[in-house]
């Protein structure tokens, strides 16, 4: 019998890229999958659920969860914080499941730089980034939401911007121009990545 430790997957991609809807269409393929549960100071939107979505958090507790250590990662985007604690993520690798990060490129920097002090996060950690064909296509997508005014349009633009030219931080590249295709993709890649040496634990052979 193969025994493994868990996966622990980090995926990013900007603001209007699909990042969302295709890491919903993977966990509804793939039920063994795990997901993170980030703590963050910004408000809930509508239909958003404390405990699931977020742990929605005052300025005052999520700083004292960075003083007591809580976080494997934690970064300022758009104007609030947002972090990934260590309780949503290390006792499930260790049981064998694979764990699902959706955060940014300052948080998926301090994964890569936790995994170079720690073997059991490097062995585990695969870095995914959600990429539009263009740039041109994705201001139309962030512009067609219409949920935008010309102010956040141009601030989502210019940190999209950012986030793709840190695109060699990731392994792995998929691009979001047709949604079933990318979702083939993602979904396809969740799959091998169960298939990493790296990932078995001990000498099952011997
Ligand atoms: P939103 O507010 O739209 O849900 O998320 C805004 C951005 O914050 C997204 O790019 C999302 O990936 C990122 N984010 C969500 N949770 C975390 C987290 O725990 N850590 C970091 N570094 N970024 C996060």
């Amino acid at each position: 019998m193969i025994e493994r430790s868990g996966n622990l997957i980090v995926i990013s991609g900007p603001s209007g890229v699909g990042k969302s809807t295709l890491v919903k269409q993977a966990r509804q393929e793939l039920s063994y999958l795990e997901f993170s549960v980030s703590c963050t100071t910004r408000q809930p939107r509508a239909g958003e659920v404390d405990g699931k979505d977020y742990f929605f958090l005052s300025e005052a507790e999520f700083e004292n969860k960075v003083q007591q250590g809580e976080f494997l990662e934690y970064a300022g985007v758009f104007a609030h914080r947002y972090g990934t604690l260590k309780s949503e993520v290390v006792a499930r690798l260790q049981k064998g499941a694979d764990v699902i990060l959706d955060i940014d490129v300052q948080g998926a920097k301090q994964i890569r730089q936790a995994a170079a002090d720690d073997p059991e996060i490097a062995r585990a950690a695969q870095f995914i980034m959600i990429v539009p064909p263009d740039m041109a296509t994705l201001e139309s997508r962030l512009s067609g939401r219409n949920s935008e005014t010309p102010e956040s349009l141009k601030l989502r633009l210019s940190g999209a911007q950012s986030e793709l030219s840190n695109f060699r931080v990731y392994d792995y590249l998929v691009v979001n121009d047709d949604l079933n295709t990318a979702a083939n993709e993602l979904i396809m890649l969740l799959k091998t990545m169960k298939m990493r040496t790296n990932i078995v634990k001990g000498e099952p052979f011997a």
